[in-house]
C-alpha cells in the first residue's frame, strides 16, 4: 500500500474519530474558501474579514472552551488540527483564529469573572466580537516585564496611559485585552473600542502576514470601570499563560504551511522538464524533498505528543518552546527551499511558497522569537537563566 506523502508515519491514525472529523471539516474550508482567494488577499494586503462568520459557525473560535459559553468544547489535538488545517491555507487567518481563541477568549475565561464570560464569550465565539491582545510595546517584546502601560486606580475607575505596538486584530477588534503595570503588578483589562483615549492605527508596508491586521494601540487617559479588570490573575503569569495556549496552537500551524508548500514542489517539479527530465526525477531535488518529508514527520510526531500531554494536564511549557522553535524553523526552512525549487515562477503568489516564507518570518518571531524560546530550553537544561 503506498504512504501518504504528506503522513508517512501515519500520524492520523493516531487520531481519534472526532479529531479526524474535525481535520476533514476545516481542510474542506481551507481548499474551498481560503485557498481561491488567499493570495490576492495577500498581494492587496487584506484580511479576508468575509470569512469570519464561517470560521465562527465552523466552532473554530474560542473551540476549546466549554460548551456552556457557546464554544464547541474540543480537545487540544483538535484545536491544533484546526491551526494545521488554517496555516495550510495561510498563516494570517490561522493568527486571527490564535488571537481570538487563545489570547483573548482564553483569558477571560480563565481569569474573567462569570460576567465576564457570559458577557463576551458567546458573541465572541459567534464572531460577532472581535478581540485583540496588547502586550508588546515599542520598545521591547522579548522582555515583556519592562512595561510601561500604566494603570492607576482612580475611584471606581482605571486609568490607562501607554502604548502597544504589533497587535494582531488591532483595527478589527471591539475589545483589547491589554495589560498594564498597577501597584499591584501587572494586570489585565478589557478595553472597548470606542472608549475615550483609546486608538488603534494599522501598519502598513508589512512584507509578512499581509492577509493579517496589525495595529499600534494608544492609551490616552482611557478611563476603564473596575468590571471590566480581569479578576482573577496577577503578574506576568497571566499574559504568559495566555501565550503558552497561543503557542500550543502555532506548534502545529507551521506543518500545515510547509504542508502545502511540499505538495506544490512535489506536483511543480514532476512536470517542470529541464536537460530532458524532470526536475522531480534528478537527485538534488529529491533529497531536498526527502529532507522535507523528514522534518514535516518528526514535526507532526511532536506535536500529536504535545496534544496529549495538554489533554492530560501535564504539557509543560519548555516543551510548548521546543516544539514551537522546532516547527517554526522546519517550515521556514522548506518554505524557503521550496521557493527556490520553482524558480522564477516560486517568486510570485500564484504559487504559496513565497508567501509562506514570508508569513512565516513573523511566525518564528511573535509568541517568542526563536532566541528566545531556544534560551527557555537551555534554561531547563542548566539551571541558569541566560536571558
Ligand atoms: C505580525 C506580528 C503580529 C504580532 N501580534 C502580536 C499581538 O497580537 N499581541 C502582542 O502583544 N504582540 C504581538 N506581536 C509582537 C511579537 O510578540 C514581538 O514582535 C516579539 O515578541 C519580539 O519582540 P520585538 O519585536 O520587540 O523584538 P525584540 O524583543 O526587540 O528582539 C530583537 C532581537 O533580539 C533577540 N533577543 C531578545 N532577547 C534576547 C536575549 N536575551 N539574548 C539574545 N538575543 C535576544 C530577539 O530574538 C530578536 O532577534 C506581533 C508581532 C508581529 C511581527
Amino acid at each position: 500500500m503506498a504512504l501518504q506523502p504528506y503522513d508517512l508515519f501515519d500520524v492520523r491514525s493516531l487520531l481519534t474519530e472526532e479529531e479526524r472529523a474535525v481535520q476533514d471539516t476545516v481542510a474542506r474550508f481551507t481548499d474551498e474558501r481560503v485557498l481561491p482567494i488567499i493570495g490576492d488577499a495577500f498581494d492587496q494586503g487584506r484580511f479576508p474579514k468575509e470569512l469570519v462568520g464561517e470560521i465562527a459557525e465552523l466552532g473554530l473560535l474560542g473551540s476549546s472552551l466549554p460548551e456552556q459559553y457557546g464554544c464547541a468544547g474540543l480537545n487540544a489535538v483538535s484545536y491544533g488540527l484546526i491551526c494545521q488545517e488554517l496555516e495550510r491555507g495561510d498563516s494570517g487567518i490561522r493568527s486571527f483564529v490564535s488571537v481570538q481563541s487563545s489570547l483573548c477568549m482564553y483569558p477571560i475565561y480563565a481569569y474573567g469573572s462569570e460576567e465576564q464570560r457570559m458577557r463576551w464569550l458567546p458573541d465572541m465565539a459567534a464572531g460577532k466580537v472581535i478581540g485583540c491582545f496588547g502586550l508588546t510595546e515599542p520598545h521591547g517584546g522579548s522582555d515583556p516585564a519592562n512595561m510601561k502601560t500604566v494603570a492607576k486606580r482612580d475611584g471606581d475607575d482605571w486609568v490607562i496611559n501607554g502604548s502597544k505596538m504589533w497587535i494582531t486584530n488591532g483595527n478589527l477588534a471591539d475589545i483589547a485585552i491589554v495589560w498594564a503595570q498597577t501597584e499591584d503588578g501587572i494586570q489585565g483589562f478589557l478595553v472597548e473600542k470606542g472608549m475615550k483615549g483609546f486608538a488603534a492605527q494599522e501598519i502598513k508596508h508589512k512584507m509578512s502576514l499581509r492577509a493579517s491586521v496589525t495595529s499600534s494601540l494608544f492609551f490616552d487617559n482611557v478611563r476603564v470601570p473596575d468590571a471590566n479588570r480581569l479578576p482573577n490573575v496577577k503578574g506576568l503569569k497571566g499574559p504568559l499563560g495566555c501565550l503558552t495556549q497561543a503557542r500550543y496552537g502555532i506548534t502545529w500551524g507551521p506543518i500545515g504551511a510547509a504542508i502545502a508548500c511540499l505538495d506544490e514542489t512535489l506536483k511543480y517539479t514532476k512536470e517542470r522538464m529541464l536537460f530532458g527530465r524532470s526536475v522531480a526525477a534528478t537527485q538534488s531535488a529529491q533529497i531536498k524533498m526527502a529532507e522535507m518529508a523528514r522534518r514535516i514527520t518528526l514535526a507532526q510526531l511532536l506535536v500529536v505528543q504535545l496534544g496529549r500531554l495538554k489533554d492530560a494536564g501535564t504539557m509543560q511549557p519548555t516543551q510548548v518552546s521546543l516544539a514551537k522553535w522546532n516547527n517554526c524553523r522546519m517550515a521556514i526552512d522548506i518554505a524557503r527551499e521550496c521557493r527556490d525549487l520553482l524558480g522564477g515562477a516560486g517568486i510570485t503568489t500564484e504559487h504559496s511558497p513565497i508567501r509562506h516564507a514570508l508569513n512565516l518570518e513573523s511566525v518564528i518571531t511573535y509568541e517568542g522569537t526563536e532566541t528566545v524560546h531556544q534560551l527557555v530550553v537551555g534554561r531547563e537544561l542548566t539551571g541558569i537563566n541566560a536571558f
